[in-house]
């Protein structure tokens, strides 16, 4: 066991996707397992409606996080497909839930971990959306409602959201650089580890600074490691 730190993010684990989920098992039981710290920060499933929701997909998921978890630490952060991951949850796969934004201190670098989707100032809609469905009153009136109610409400926002982003210039999907500047000013960071915009990069700035995106899941795990000899490497297959 090393003394690892491992981050990931945006694996939007779907039933349709089921060699996304395969990839992703095998990263946990091979890879992940021999990191002291795993974070996952956000995006794990493409939707979760609250977690007494019995997806048979997920299960195993569920079941290698629990195993991982003996070794490893494992922490997770929301991201706005499955920001409804609640206690339960937690409880059961023995992760911790972290908040918005966490912050990290490796060796002398100061680093703030978030999803990445409050850097995308430009999409006035997704944050009127957002500040709607974070709010706990939303929530719990949500999580009332019963699962199939509550699934045909979820197919009804997704498929907006769709019509809504095919009229939207990339540009505006992407993080805004004074929501950027603000990030690392605000946490008096170095270091900004996001996902979220599926833009897997390593951005560097003045006075040191650097922004970390992780990449989404297709066929090949996509993770950024942290080790005191070797500081950060993103990898990614469409990196380097
Ligand atoms: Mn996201």
């Amino acid at each position: 066991m090393s003394d690892e730190y491992l981050f990931i993010s945006d694996c939007h684990l779907d039933a349709s996707r089921p060699e996304v989920t395969a990839t992703l098992l095998h990263f946990l039981d091979k890879r992940a397992a021999t990191a002291r710290y795993l974070f996952i920060l956000g995006d794990l499933f493409e939707v979760w409606l609250g977690d007494d929701d019995p997806a048979p997909e997920h299960q195993q998921v569920i079941a290698l996080l629990r195993q991982l978890g003996r070794n490893t630490n494992v922490f997770f952060m929301a991201g706005n497909r499955d920001f409804l991951l609640g206690k339960a949850f937690a409880d059961t796969t023995k992760i911790t839930l972290l908040d918005e934004p966490h912050l990290l201190q490796l060796d002398k670098t100061r680093v703030v971990l978030v999803h990445g989707d409050t850097l995308c100032t430009d999409d006035h809609d997704y944050q009127a959306f957002r500040a709607m469905v974070r709010a706990s009153e939303w929530q719990s009136r949500f999580l009332a409602k019963p699962l199939l109610e509550r699934q045909q409400l979820a197919a009804q926002m997704r498929s907006h959201s769709v019509d809504a982003m095919a009229q939207k210039p990339s540009q505006i999907m992407d993080v805004n650089p004074t929501a950027v500047q603000d990030c690392f000013d605000n946490n008096q960071a170095s270091v900004i580890i996001h996902g979220h915009t599926h833009r897997p990069a390593v951005h560097r700035y003045d006075s040191n600074r650097s922004r970390i995106v992780l990449g989404d899941w297709h066929q090949e795990p996509s993770y950024l490691s942290w080790k005191r000899e070797q500081g950060f490497e993103l990898h990614d297959p469409r990196v380097n």
